[in-house]
């Protein structure tokens, strides 16, 4: 492990949180706070992008009235936002660790007040070891306002608060020369933010079924984000223990790096 690693931003998907039927899964929910307590037992904080708010509430509310889809996303989502933070307020209760929730608009990113009172709750909750979540504020964030997907968003965090890793979580390994699931495709294990790769894209990125962004879009954020010197990690959140490792250096997932 580096020892200079104190502050690491997790990303974790739609896909990874969620099983086909679309319901929120407890069991990767729990797996990802025993990680992040792992590294909380080795002075490591994590920031904790997590998306299915959205999802978690489409599981309790069903089938809407609302037509206009976007207000049918809002109104989800407002609904879905606390239920993820009880499952995620109860699980770290369990380790002895308090987190905190940090809903975000892009607007809040521009240079200004917002923006310097976001970097100071950052600063103020990592500074008392408590763990925040961060999403898009999406029961208010429309159009205009929207990210890209949360990788932007955890790119844009990762960026804010200085953090030395970034680890972007899905349902794919890495980034594969081809479609991961033919023979002849290979990870590529480590990839520099010049290089060019996106040609690998259209073979090995699957568009994710409920989340926002698909591959060429974590991409993108990836190479962006080790070019500012945060290496950053594309992995796959089912796989076991994945945080510890990557932080380990173990190879796991597609590093990007400057
Ligand atoms: N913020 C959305 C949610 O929590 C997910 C956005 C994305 O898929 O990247 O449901």
């Amino acid at each position: 492990m580096d020892d200079d690693i104190k502050r690491v931003v997790v990303k974790v998907g739609t896909n990874v949180l969620t099983n086909k039927d679309n319901r929120i899964l407890g069991p990767v929910l729990r797996e990802l706070v025993r990680q992040i307590a792992v590294l909380y037992e080795r002075d490591i904080m994590v920031v904790l992008v997590s998306s299915g708010s959205s999802i978690a509430g489409k599981e309790v509310v069903g089938k809407l009235n609302i037509t206009d889809k976007s207000i049918r996303r809002q109104v989800y989502s407002a609904v879905g936002q606390p239920r993820m933070m009880r499952h995620y307020y109860s699980l770290f209760h369990d380790y002895g660790m308090r987190c905190a929730q940090v809903l975000a608009t892009k607007r809040d990113f521009d240079p200004g007040k917002h923006r310097e009172n976001m970097i100071n709750c950052y600063e103020g909750l990592l500074s008392e070891g408590i763990i925040p979540i961060a999403n898009e504020d999406d029961a208010v964030s429309v159009t205009m306002s929207m990210f890209t997907d949360n990788d932007e968003l955890a790119s844009l965090i990762a960026k804010l608060i200085d953090a030395d890793r970034l680890i972007i979580l899905s349902d794919t390994d890495g980034l594969y020369t081809g479609h991961p699931d033919d023979e002849d495709s290979v990870k590529i294990k480590e990839v520099t933010y010049d290089q060019d790769v996106e040609q690998y894209v259209k073979a090995s990125g699957k568009k994710e079924g409920e989340g926002r962004g698909g591959m060429a879009s974590k991409l993108r954020i990836a190479k962006g984000t080790a070019k500012k010197n945060i290496p950053t990690y594309i992995a796959n959140g089912k796989r076991e223990n994945v945080i510890v490792d990557i932080i380990d250096n173990k190879e796991v997932g597609t590093k990007f790096i400057h």
